[in-house]
């Protein structure tokens, strides 16, 4: 086997049943200290079923293969930063470690032997990019979906030559030819080993408005249009119901009966509507108000109180500063979505107790956030609220299916091609 040449050693390839095998590399001791193998979509659940009942029916097969290949480049990354302790060659003095490295050494099995925050960069990246056909939480995931060529007369689903061969370079960690370069922001960055600078850095654009920021007012606004197109065809499927429940009434029991009227607005639109409470330093609590990026309203008619859903939608760098920095100083191991998982808690404390304030009366609403990594990966909160905004609430609306797909599609082209731009504007505007 070419392929997996490097990958994966004789040895393991003498393991014939494929999920034993997969087992054993993600088992690898120096794998399994720096990474929650299992907090990749999918693997959990291979690497946990009982082999014995493993019933290697043709698509399991290709998928225990994609995931031991996935697992070895894991290993093949880290290996470069690590060596067995006893090859290490005398004129080499390992590197302290620290954080996740810190039970990695611990035996002295192995020695770090290079500064490890690109590699902790390269596992965030490349773990946010996993993706799982299967598995309910993840099959909202944009990874890799911009390298379909879907053709037609689509300009949305287009991109620069330029701007894709970054983001290629950039998915498949091939380094950039730029080496040292200070950045626009003042960074001194070497672009041959650490690609990622152009995705966390906020610095550049000449005036315009940052691609960051360009990149979630654009997703907002694919999700918004989605939205608004849906909503007169839940209103007809609620009118359709409501007329029903009518035909099986009679008189007044039959006059009481109302139909979910639906209403989608931009939040931008609805200034000194929504607040929540902030407890300031000395205990008391001050009203703050918090604007979403995009309102669902579901009014039940008869008087009843109208259900508020608020939508805030964020791009999350998976190899941001803060999770790197993280993943070297705590020895909690690296996992899939921990930069959605840091988005999803700021996105909670930002709408805790969040309310519309209607007169006095304070009616509770639910935020929803939309959580988005830059390399694809969309964490079960967020793809909730993604299933949400498909059907706008309506639990019954037909075909919504391919809706999302489509929705999916626009958002993943929209992430990539920004990112594509980040990517080629360091390399532009550093010197
Ligand atoms: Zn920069």
């Amino acid at each position: 086997m070419q392929m997996v040449d490097g990958l994966i050693s004789n040895n393991e390839m003498q393991i014939m049943d494929p999920r034993r095998r997969l087992c054993a590399l993600a088992n690898t001791p120096r794998v399994k200290a720096i990474l929650d193998i299992s907090s990749i979509p999918g693997l959990e659940q291979i690497t946990a079923d009982d082999a014995e009942d493993a019933q290697g029916n043709f698509t399991d097969t290709i998928e225990v293969a994609y995931l031991t290949i996935q697992v070895a480049i894991f290993r093949k990354i880290i290996d470069g930063y690590v060596t067995r302790t006893d090859e290490l060659s005398p004129d080499v003095t390992p590197i302290e470690a620290t954080g996740v490295f810190k039970k990695m050494v611990e035996d002295n099995e192995y020695s770090l032997t290079k500064q490890p925050d690109i590699l902790v960069k390269k596992l965030h990246y490349v773990l946010s990019g996993c993706y799982d056909k299967h598995d309910e939480d993840t099959n909202l995931s944009l990874s890799g979906i911009a390298f379909n060529y879907y053709g037609g007369p689509d300009g949305r689903r287009r991109m620069d030559e330029a701007v894709y061969t970054a983001l290629l370079r950039s998915r498949l960690l091939i380094p950039s030819t730029a080496t040292y370069r200070t950045c626009a922001c003042n960074a001194r960055v070497d672009l041959s080993t650490d690609p990622f600078h152009g995705l966390c850095c906020r610095a550049f654009n000449n005036g315009e408005a940052a691609y960051a920021t360009r990149r979630s007012e654009e997703c907002e606004r694919i999700l918004l249009d989605y939205a608004k197109k849906l909503a007169p065809a839940v209103n007809a499927q609620y009118a359709l119901e409501a007329e029903g429940l009518r035909e099986q009434r009679v008189g007044r029991r039959a006059d009481a009966v109302t139909a979910n009227l639906v209403t989608v607005k931009h939040g931008n639109a609805l200034g000194g509507t929504y607040f929540h409470d902030v407890i300031r330093n000395d205990g008391t609590t001050q009203s703050k108000e918090v604007q979403a990026d995009i309102v669902i309203s579901t009014d039940p008619g008869n008087n009843q109180p109208i259900r508020d859903h608020l939508f805030d939608v964020t791009i999350r760098e998976p190899t941001a500063k803060k999770i790197v920095d993280e993943s070297l100083l705590q020895e909690r191991r690296i996992a899939y979505g921990r930069a959605s998982e840091i988005g999803v808690e700021h996105k909670a404390k930002q709408y805790a107790d969040a309310h519309a304030l209607r007169g006095d009366a304070r009616v509770p609403v639910t935020a929803y956030p939309i959580v988005i990594e830059s390399n694809g990966a969309i964490t079960k909160e967020s793809a909730n609220s993604l299933r949400f905004l498909a059907t706008l609430g309506c639990s019954s609306m037909q075909h919504a299916a391919s809706k999302v797909q489509e929705l999916r599609t626009l958002l993943a082209y929209t992430v990539a091609t920004n990112n594509g731009l980040m990517l080629t504007k360091t390399t532009i505007h550093s010197n």
